[in-house]
């Protein structure tokens, strides 16, 4: 339960909202109490005017014990009664109406109560459950506002579906604990204390038999549902891999029709859905027994009321008299959900706990890569250094860079060759400072880039990642997506810089076709453009591609190519590729091997030099022919 306690800031910060509640809840119970009482004197009035009817149609009677008994309650049994429903009884007694109206008011009466306690019902309902719901709100925003603060190193570790999963279903779990089951704890409490305390008043040994199989529903209640969220989850889970399992056959369409597994996908699904179908009609047996074990107890409780009251009013002992017996039946009815809630509760509160203790444990993470205290916010010009710089992966232990020195003046292009794996998105992630280096520094106009502002670090680099990622936005809104205004004359420059413009226009709306998920289906080579487009669209003064042409043909990496020039005359680019782009200028090509610089130079000079690079040169001359023979 402790890991709850991290909720009550928000009880705190909606504090009247939950008081003003639990006396609504209060105020329910008590003008809901008040019913039986007014029942309860209903009933003996009625007993007390057949016994006065009786005597006036035989004047000398032989007293009955009953009516002995009637006659000697006369007095007391309003006196137990709350005050309000005394009061009542007094002023209806002292207004002189014939027995006829009497009941008629009582009954007018039982409507209004009931009618103020759903009142309050309903005021209850709309100050926790609503309070509940900002809470929902804000625990939302803090768990999404810490997500985005969490750096990629985070990401590696915990799968998207966990990450959902927490947003969603354990925040809606903790949702059940500060609406519902708060509500129904003070709800609980309250009619179980007004009850009893009215009950023990009236006759406490009656109270005592009558309540006693009471905790027996409790506990069984508590028992079942703990069966019943047990299978839940089970039911829960195979629901999720059955969606994950539909989800995957129509994204995978095409190579299951390609490798002709239709049938089997069908199987699997079958077998799937299956296991389901089987868990979730034991799910509903259980669910079957729950509420007629519920009415077994409750029925005995009233069984037992009428037996041992019945018995009492014969025997004349205990004071009891109908009206008695007819007001516990109402309280053992009124007390019905409160005590099958117990369970119900309970479980409520269990469940939120243990969903609250994986929020804390995710809100307790705290980023690897943090802000420096007194962080500098400077124009980066483009001088880049790296300084013996080594780099391990945390999670995995792999060395990804070695002893990395290198010096980047401003205005320089850059590009970075290797094979997959030699490290070069790691170089751009360090830059970016995804990453801090295990040993040595990256600076940026001399200045140690851990001492920078990291939003002013990151919002003065372009970079385009290796994996394209668009969002389910229009082209425009892709493009210029850090850009506060989204105007179709902005992005279209960007997008002419990405050579992908043209391209853009023949679309259906132009810029404002909708592209990622939901949208139109883009080549890979467009999305890689768009992409781009999307780095280019502000004026960073440091440009990083991380081999962001693969999925471009030659013809369109020419024009590209030849666009970039004039859009980074003035800026300092990286270009990492495992491809050669022969007909860019680049000022110094590096050729990295196993996280370390292995050859550097310019075209001219690496190929004079004929080691990797002339090498990768030459492979790539031949399948460019070979590609071109074959065209
Ligand atoms: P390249 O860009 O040249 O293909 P990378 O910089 O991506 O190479 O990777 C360098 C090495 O670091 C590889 O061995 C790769 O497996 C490893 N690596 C890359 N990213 C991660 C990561 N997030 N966590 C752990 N290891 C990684």
């Amino acid at each position: 339960m402790k890991h709850l306690r991290a909720v009550n800031k928000y009880f705190w910060k909606y504090k009247w909202r939950l008081l003003l509640g639990l006396l609504f809840v209060v105020l329910s119970n008590y003008f809901r109490i008040l019913s039986p009482q007014v029942t309860g004197y209903v009933v003996n009035s009625v007993e007390q005017e057949l016994v006065r009817e009786s005597r006036a149609t035989d004047p000398h009677p032989v007293s009955s014990k009953p009516e002995r008994r009637i006659i000697r309650n006369q007095k007391s049994d309003t006196a137990n009664y709350d005050i309000l429903v005394r009061k009542f009884i007094r002023q209806l007694n002292s207004t002189g109406q014939g027995f006829g109206t009497k009941v008629a008011i009582s009954g007018i009466t039982l409507l209004i109560l009931a009618m103020i306690g759903g009142a309050f019902m309903f005021l209850m309902r709309q100050t926790i459950i609503v309070m509940s719901r900002h809470i929902e709100f804000d625990q939302k925003n803090e768990i999404f506002r810490h997500y985005q603060l969490l750096d990629t190193s985070f990401y590696r570790s915990h799968s998207t579906g966990d990450l959902m999963s927490r947003m969603a279903e354990d925040v809606s779990r903790v949702r059940m604990y500060t609406g519902p089951a708060i509500m129904y704890l003070g709800n609980l409490l309250a009619t179980i204390g007004f009850s009893l305390y009215f009950m023990i008043r009236k006759d406490a040994l009656l109270t005592l038999y009558v309540l006693a199989p009471l905790p027996v529903l409790a506990v069984t209640i508590y028992m079942v549902n703990n069966i019943i969220h047990k299978r839940s989850e089970r039911i829960q889970a195979l629901l999720s891999n059955l969606t994950t399992n539909a989800q995957e056959s129509y994204s995978g369409i095409r190579v299951i029709k390609s490798f002709v597994q239709e049938r089997a996908m069908i199987r699997f699904f079958t077998r799937n859905s299956e296991e389901y179908r089987k868990n979730a009609i034991n799910l509903a047996k259980v669910e079957a027994v729950y509420f007629p074990s519920m009415g077994l107890i409750i029925g005995l409780s009233t069984l037992l009321t009428i037996m041992l009251g019945g018995f009492y009013v014969i025997r004349g002992t205990h004071h009891t008299d109908l009206g008695t017996i007819t007001e516990f039946i109402i309280y053992i009815t009124m007390l019905t959900f409160p005590v099958s809630a117990i369970g119900w509760v309970a479980s409520m509160f269990q469940r939120a706990s243990a969903s609250q203790k994986r929020l804390n444990e995710f809100l307790e993470t705290v980023p690897t890569i943090q802000n420096p205290l007194h962080a500098l916010n400077q124009h980066l010009s483009g001088n880049i250094s790296f300084e013996k710089v080594d780099f391990i992966y945390p999670n995995t232990g792999i060395h990804a860079i070695r002893n990395f020195s290198l010096k980047i003046r401003k205005g320089e292009k850059i590009a970075v060759i290797g094979k997959t794996g030699s490290g070069k998105t790691t170089l751009a992630q360090l830059l970016l400072r995804f990453y801090d280096p295990t040993q040595g520094v990256v600076r940026m106009d001399g200045q140690d880039i851990k001492t920078l502002d990291i939003r002013n670090l990151r919002s003065q680099i372009g970079y385009v990642p290796q994996d394209v990622f668009l969002f389910s936005d229009t082209v425009t809104g892709n493009i210029l997506f850090s850009s506060d205004q989204k105007t179709e004359p902005a992005a279209r420059k960007a997008a002419g810089f990405a050579s992908v413009d043209q391209e853009v226009l023949q679309f259906s709306s132009g810029f404002d076709t909708l592209i990622g998920e939901r949208g139109v289906t883009l080549s890979g080579g467009q999305k890689q453009r768009i992409s781009i487009a999307r780095a280019l669209s502000r004026d960073h003064g440091i440009v990083i591609f991380d081999d962001c042409l693969s999925a471009v043909d030659s013809r369109t990496e020419k024009e590209i190519i030849n666009r970039l020039y004039a859009y980074l005359q003035h800026k300092t680019a990286l270009i990492i590729t495992h491809r050669i782009f022969a007909l860019f200028e680049f000022d110094r090509i590096i050729v990295l091997d196993n996280g370390s610089i292995i050859e550097t130079g310019t075209h001219t000079e690496l190929l004079a030099m004929n080691g990797y690079y002339a090498h990768l040169y030459e492979q790539q001359q031949q399948t460019g022919e070979e590609a071109q023979t074959r065209d």
